[in-house]
C-alpha cells in the first residue's frame, strides 16, 4: 500500500540528496492544492509537497490558512500521488491535528524556531512520536536558537531531522526579502554535519526571479536539498505570490541547476586544490598580521585622543575612510557592499579597543 511504503520511508536522509521539496506557500482550496501536486508529481526531481494550512501572517486580517479543513486535502495528495507531505506546525494542537491525518513530515517555521516556549510545546507533543521533522531558522541570526530548537526535538526522541535555511530579517538588507547571512547555515553545517541542511530560496529571495542564483549557490555549498514555493497560478495566489512558480518553471530551474561533486578523489584535483589552499592560507596568515598592525596603530591613536581629551569616534574621519575604501572596491573586484561591511567590522574593532584604552587607568 502506497500509505505504508511512505511511512517507512527516510525523507530526510543525506543519502537521498537532493531532497527536494515544492508546493504553494498556502493550501488555499482543495482544488488548487490537488492540481499542484499533481504537475508537481509530474517531476521527478521532486519527492516532498508542501503546502501551510495555518499561516502565521505579519499583520491581521491577511490569510490565515484554511487550518484543519486542509488536511484532508494533503491526504488525498499522499495517497493520490508519490509525493509526501508536509506542512508547518506551530502548537500542540496543529502537531495533533497532522498526526491524526497521517501528514508525513512536519516543519517549524521561523517564527517558531524563535520561541523556545512554542518549539518546547511541540516537542512535548511529540514526545514517542516517530516523525521526521524541519526546523526552519529562527528570523533572527541567532545561531544558538536554531541549535536549541533541534536539541529539544531530539531530547524526546525525534530521530529523522533536517534544518531549513531560510534566511533572517535584517534592518539592512534591501536585496532579498530575508537576508541569507550563509556564515551561519554553513556554522551550522560545520557543527552538525550529519544533519541535512535544505535551502528556502523563495523565502530568501522573495521574488522569482532570484531564485535560481540562489538555489545554485545552496547546491555549491553542498546543501542536502531545495524547498521552493510552486504554485499553478503564482500571481492569483493568497500568501507570497511574489515568489512563487508554476510547476513548469520549477522544472526549468530545477533542470539548470549544476551539482557539483564535493568529492575530491582524483590526484590531480587534489594537488591543484592543495596548492591553491596554501596560497590562501598565506594570504589569510598576512591579513592577520595587517589587521593586527592596524589594531596596533589604531590603539595609540586611543592613548594620543585620551591624551588630548578628544572623543573616540571622529565621523568626518569615519567617513573619509569609508569613502577611500569603497574608492577602491571596483577596482579590487570586491563589491561595494562587501567593503562596507568588512571596514564596519573593523572599525567595531578599533572602536572597542580604544574604549577599552579610555576605560583603562581613567585619569
Ligand atoms: C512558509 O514556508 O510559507 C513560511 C511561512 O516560511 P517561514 O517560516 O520561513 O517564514
Ligand atoms: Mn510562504
Amino acid at each position: 500500500m502506497e500509505g505504508k511504503t511512505k511511512q517507512t520511508a527516510k525523507w530526510l536522509s543525506k543519502s537521498e540528496k537532493p531532497i527536494i521539496i515544492a508546493g504553494p506557500c498556502s493550501a488555499e482550496t482543495e482544488t488548487q492544492v490537488i492540481s499542484a501536486a499533481e504537475e508537481i508529481a509530474l517531476n521527478n526531481q521532486v519527492n516532498i509537497f508542501r503546502a501551510g494550512i495555518w499561516k502565521p501572517r505579519t499583520r491581521p486580517d491577511s490569510f490565515e490558512g484554511v487550518g484543519i479543513a486542509g488536511l484532508p486535502w494533503l491526504q488525498r495528495v499522499r495517497n493520490e500521488t508519490r509525493l509526501a507531505v508536509t506542512t508547518e506546525v506551530a502548537k500542540a494542537a496543529h502537531v495533533e491535528a497532522c498526526l491524526r491525518h497521517g501528514v508525513d513530515i512536519l516543519w517549524l517555521g521561523a517564527r517558531t524556531t524563535v520561541n523556545p516556549f512554542a518549539v518546547q510545546e511541540i516537542a512535548d507533543s511529540l514526545r514517542g512520536v516517530d516523525i521526521p521533522v524541519m526546523i526552519k531558522n529562527p528570523i533572527n541570526p541567532d545561531l544558538a536558537l536554531w541549535i536549541g530548537a533541534m536539541e529539544r526535538l531530539q531530547k524526546v526522541g525525534i530521530k529523522e531531522i533536517a534544518v531549513i535555511h531560510r534566511g533572517f530579517s535584517s534592518l539592512s538588507e534591501k536585496y532579498y526579502r530575508n537576508k541569507p547571512a550563509w556564515q551561519l547555515p554553513l556554522e551550522f553545517k560545520r557543527l552538525f554535519p550529519h544533519i541535512p541542511m535544505i535551502n528556502d530560496p523563495s523565502h530568501i529571495c522573495g521574488r522569482r526571479d532570484l531564485l535560481s542564483k540562489v538555489a545554485q549557490k545552496a547546491m555549491d555549498l553542498d546543501f542536502d536539498g531545495l524547498m521552493i514555493e510552486s504554485h499553478c497560478d503564482p500571481d492569483q495566489a493568497w500568501s507570497d505570490a511574489a515568489q512563487q512558480v508554476t510547476p513548469q518553471a520549477l522544472q526549468v530551474l530545477l533542470d539548470e541547476l549544476v551539482h557539483r561533486s564535493v568529492q575530491e578523489d582524483s590526484d590531480r584535483i587534489q594537488n591543484d586544490l592543495d596548492k591553491l589552499r596554501k596560497e590562501i592560507n598565506v594570504i589569510d596568515d598576512e591579513l592577520i598580521n595587517l589587521i593586527s598592525d592596524r589594531m596596533r596603530i589604531a590603539r595609540n591613536i586611543g592613548l594620543y585622543k585620551k591624551d588630548k581629551n578628544v572623543t573616540i569616534l571622529q565621523p568626518k574621519r569615519w567617513n573619509e575612510i569609508l569613502q577611500r575604501c569603497l574608492d577602491k572596491a571596483d577596482t579590487a573586484d570586491l563589491s561595494k557592499a562587501f567593503v562596507k561591511e568588512l571596514i564596519d567590522i573593523i572599525h567595531d574593532e578599533s572602536i572597542s579597543q580604544q574604549s577599552q584604552i579610555f576605560s583603562e587607568n581613567k585619569k
